[in-house]
């Protein structure tokens, strides 16, 4: 059984432990959603699964939760980065949200030649993830990196990770995902609104590890774009089957 209310918490969870609420969060519980010493919270952290806790004391700026049973494991997403160029404001928190909703272990902005945006706000990003995965009742929740260049990301880029480079001038060829092997580490790419430079691509395009991959016959918009990937990979490699 989950609560209604569902909280991360960056605190250990365990049988019987206390989790002291911050300032915000007594808020959100005791003001805004009204609860009352007694009540059923679900909360996790990213690592101890979720569990049902008892709001042991509630106050207007502090409070105390006691965890009760596990009611899920911890349930990670497959290996899989998601790169994309921030784009607007409310856009990029769209992808952020989405990103984290689809099952991405790790979110990470980068610098294109055409992004617009040269700061992004870290923090608010972050916490677009942690409010995505309170909503679809995730257990994790995928960092998000700092902004980093394309090109210096390449440069370090992992051995073994596999890269799916989404380019709107590859229209027309499909790379086939289900030929290749399940559990590898995996990225996806999106590039800004202005698509990626020549130099980009024909850099991306000569990796090795780097496999173009068409949307289709349309350009779609970059937050569009974010979520067919996403959904195209996890069909193909990921946890949906
Ligand atoms: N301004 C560019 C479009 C950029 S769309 C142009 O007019 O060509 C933003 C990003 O979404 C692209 O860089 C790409 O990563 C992805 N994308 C959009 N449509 C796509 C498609 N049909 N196939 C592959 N990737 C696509």
């Amino acid at each position: 059984m989950s609560a209604k209310v569902r909280l991360y918490v960056d605190q250990p969870l365990g049988a019987g432990q206390s989790v002291p609420l911050s300032r915000d969060q007594a808020h959100y519980l005791f003001g805004v959603m009204r609860l009352t010493v007694g009540a059923s919270v679900s909360v996790f952290n990213g690592k101890d699964g979720e569990w049902l806790t008892e709001v042991a004391e509630a106050g207007k700026r502090a409070g105390l939760l006691t965890c009760q049973t596990q009611t899920k494991p911890l349930q990670l997403p497959p290996d899989l980065w998601f790169l994309f160029a921030p784009i607007k404001k409310a856009r990029t928190d769209f992808i952020v949200e989405k990103a984290a909703e689809m099952g991405a272990a790790r979110i990470l902005p980068v610098q294109t030649e055409f992004t617009n945006s040269e700061r992004i706000r870290q923090d608010r990003l972050q916490a677009h993830a942690v409010e995505a995965a309170e909503q679809c009742g995730g257990t994790y929740v995928p960092e998000v990196a700092a902004l980093e260049r394309l090109d210096r990301l390449l440069d370090t880029w992992p051995a073994g990770r596999q890269l799916m480079f989404c380019d709107e001038a590859e229209v027309g060829s499909a790379l086939s995902l289900a030929a290749r092997e399940k559990g590898q580490p995996w990225a996806i790419l999106i590039g800004p609104e202005g698509g990626f430079s020549d130099r980009e691509r024909s850099r991306l395009t000569g990796l090795p590890f780097a496999h173009v991959v068409s949307l289709g016959p349309r350009i779609l918009r970059a937050d569009t774009a974010a979520v067919a990937a996403m959904t195209l990979w996890q069909q193909a490699l990921g946890d949906w089957a």
